[in-house]
């Protein structure tokens, strides 16, 4: 005799659904900047664009413990190392 064992679906067919779309949302953004391709390929003038400037400081703050850290002949393998930040908010 064998047994069967029958599971609901890990995902329904409407959680499919919104999966391939996530898909192809994502696959319509522009690996640069994020935005719909079609926003920011779109001809110059359509859009007004203002630049902003800002920093992130986690990013700060390694790169000034890397530059610190590394020379020319120390650590060459220093491009397998894993930086990271821990935010901690006061
Ligand atoms: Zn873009």
């Amino acid at each position: 005799m064998r047994a069967v064992t029958t599971r609901e679906p890990l995902y329904t067919e409407q959680d499919r659904a919104e999966l391939l779309a996530l898909d192809v949302y994502r696959a319509g953004l522009c690996p640069l900047c994020g935005r719909p391709r079609e926003v920011c390929t779109a001809p110059e003038g359509t859009y007004q664009i203002d630049t902003v400037w800002e920093v992130c400081q986690a990013t700060r703050a390694v790169a000034e413990i890397q530059a610190g850290t590394y020379t020319d002949d120390n650590y060459p393998h220093r491009r397998a190392h894993l930086w990271g930040a821990r935010l901690t908010r006061r």
